[in-house]
């Protein structure tokens, strides 16, 4: 984390008028009750018009965060804290705040309710500004050392005293990463462009945005009219970009096929896809979700500046876990454990060591190349290193004879991979920053085994269990993304694959994401006992998928009055943490893999 970066970007430029946060709760409670995604929008673009220079901070706050997630800037303010300082600020004990957050499930709620009983005030009353806010949270995120956590105590306890109750419900959300009005970086950049752009540069906004994932600094751009230097953004060392995603499809004949007869075949490394950000010697590693990783891989790192004799470079590709002994590579959970990992890192590091095969570059000593086609990309990649246990070329052969694809698929599995990425070479094979198109295509051994991929969907619902399920879930309503509406159509109930201990433990892990009402977002015909804020995303392995009048999934799209649902959908007991819910299935990837399953049945039919 470099909090320094943030006071470089912000707060120098010397605010001058600031937004009182009395607005912006008052918009955050009309969001909370609105069933209908276009208000949501309206409200934040009133919302966002009126702020002044503080619109990133603003912008920040509505995201319930401080800063761009790849500053990682934290609180540091864990809910027992806050329940010391509510203790502190309010002569009930410790035990009981914590026993009606056990009921509630919500640390804003608890704070709201004492701040209503309160008698204490402060001796000068602050005026409650968005920036003051954003200041005493970030000092909250600066103290370290001793005495640190009475620092961050006394912050909160600042915040509470001169705050009305509404106001202390949002700010603690804020502060605990739990702000849950339901709206995503989506829905935000599409109030912003509507607050402060021609509407025609949505897609070039939504483009830079994707190399440049910070929608403070976008939003402020934009306010001071400064759109050109928006649309010129592109792959930025040490700024983590949203990464390219491939589409799907069940055999080599069909990939090239689409691929207009020819194309380039990878392995696809079942790992952790991993961003190399080089500068000036300096290193910095990101996640697929755009978070710093660098310190939990310092071996990989200390590689990086060893191979790379570059003045600057970005590098994308999949970071692996392998056994040091025989070379075999393991798979992607192994590396899961190095996740928030802060002692013993060198000798997890040799133990299991790590290497990052690289198949794609987009940025080389000043040159942006995500507008060079992929041949040329890969060959700027394959001239700029020697290989070595820490970072290699991805596998790769470029084939249109299905048959030497099919033995390289097979070389894939042997060798501890999923299945193969096919990649185009066509002269627009351009680097697609946060898009899911078919200049990529994927090839899993497990389309071929069973009848189709695995699905991340989004918990929006639960249903009541009975019987033996009694006092936990029955059943979640699970719904993919549609990625064009920025909605979540629901495509099926999921009661199977949960051990007993998961299965019991649903309510706890769901508690703090129960909405009173359908969130806005979410596109239901269906109405569960308790609806859930679209966040928590899971793995899910179905028999195949049919046409349904009950799910909103692809509505209307193959039946009128239809959607489409999963058959027989079963938990595989992966809990996609690494995923938001905006990077679930989409509803248009169940379209089109009902298309390509229909059309496979009548292929074998006739
Ligand atoms: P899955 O769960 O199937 O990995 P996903 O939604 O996580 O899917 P996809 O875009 O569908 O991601 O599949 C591509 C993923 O495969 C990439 O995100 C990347 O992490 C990984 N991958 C492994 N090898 C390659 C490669 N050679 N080229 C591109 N991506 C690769």
């Amino acid at each position: 984390m470099d909090l320094d970066d943030f006071d470089s970007l912000y707060i120098s430029t010397g605010i001058s008028l600031y937004m009182l946060f009395s607005a912006v709760a008052d918009t955050f409670e009309k969001m909370e009750n609105t069933t209908k995604r276009l208000e949501l929008t309206d409200l934040l673009v009133n919302l966002l018009r009126s702020a002044d220079e503080d619109l990133p901070l603003l912008v920040y706050l509505v995201e319930g965060k401080l800063g761009p997630d790849y500053l990682g800037i934290e609180t540091q303010m864990s809910d027992k804290l806050i329940i010391k300082a509510l203790s502190m600020a309010s002569n009930i004990s410790e035990e009981d705040i914590s026993k009606d957050y056990a009921k509630v499930g919500d640390i804003g709620t608890i704070a709201r309710e004492i701040a209503e009983k309160r008698s204490l005030k402060p001796l000068v009353q602050e005026e409650i500004t968005v920036k003051y806010i954003h200041d005493t949270l970030m000092r909250m995120a600066r103290s370290s050392g001793s005495g640190s956590t009475k620092a961050r105590i006394d912050a909160y306890m600042d915040l509470f005293l001169n705050s009305t109750p509404k106001e202390i419900m949002y700010i603690t959300r804020i502060i605990t990463g739990k702000l849950r009005i339901g709206i995503s970086d989506a829905t935000i950049l599409d109030a912003i462009v509507k607050a402060f752009a021609d509407e025609k540069y949505a897609e070039d906004i939504e483009n830079a945005f994707n190399f440049h994932p910070d929608l403070g600094y976008i939003a402020s751009e934009l306010k001071k009219g400064n759109i050109d230097d928006i649309l010129k953004l592109g792959p930025t060392p040490m700024i983590p970009f949203k990464v390219m995603l491939a589409e799907r499809l069940r055999s080599v004949e069909e990939i090239l096929d689409k691929m207009g007869g020819k194309c380039a075949f990878e392995y696809k490394y079942d790992g952790m896809r991993t961003e190399t950000h080089i500068e000036k010697g300096k290193v910095r590693l990101f996640s697929r979700g755009n978070e710093e990783t660098t310190d939990q891989f310092p071996d990989i790192t200390k590689a990086a500046s060893e191979t790379f004799k570059v003045e600057s470079a970005i590098l994308d590709g999949e970071a692996v876990p392998y056994d040091p002994d025989t070379g075999e590579l393991y798979p992607f959970q192994v590396i899961s454990h190095r996740r928030g990992r802060k002692y013993d890192l060198d000798k997890v590091s040799s133990e299991i060591p790590i290497t990052v095969f690289l198949f794609d570059i987009v940025y080389l000593n000043g040159k942006d190349l995500s507008k060079t086609p992929y041949s040329e990309r890969r060959r700027v990649l394959e001239s700029l290193f020697n290989e070595s246990d820490s970072f290699r070329l991805a596998k790769r052969i470029e084939s249109g004879d299905p048959a030497e694809v099919h033995r390289f698929f097979n070389s894939a599995i042997e060798d501890g991979c999923e299945g193969l990425v096919a990649k185009s070479t066509s002269p627009d094979s351009f680097y697609k920053a946060g898009a899911r198109g078919w200049l990529w295509i994927k090839l899993k051994r497990d389309y071929q085994a069973q009848l189709w991929d695995t699905l991340d969907l989004t918990v929006v619902g639960a249903f009541y269990g009975h019987g033996r399920r009694k006092g936990t879930y029955g059943a979640l309503l699970l719904a993919t993304y549609n990625d064009k509406n920025d909605t979540f159509e629901t495509v099926c109930k999921l009661g199977s694959g949960f051990s007993d201990d998961v299965l019991f433990s649903l309510p706890k892990r769901f508690e703090n994401y129960v909405s009173k009402e359908k969130p806005a977002r979410v596109i239901s015909n269906l109405e569960p006992d308790v609806w859930f804020y679209p966040s928590v995303v899971m793995e899910v392995i179905g028999a195949e998928i049919t046409v349904s009048p009950i799910h909103t999934c692809a509505y209307g799209e193959i039946e009128k009055d239809s959607g489409l649902s999963v058959r027989f959908p079963r938990f595989t007991g992966k809990w996609r943490d690494d995923k938001k819910p905006e990077d679930s299935t989409t509803s248009r990837e169940i379209l089109e893999m009902y298309k390509e399953q229909k059309k496979t049945i009548t292929e074998e039919k006739s």
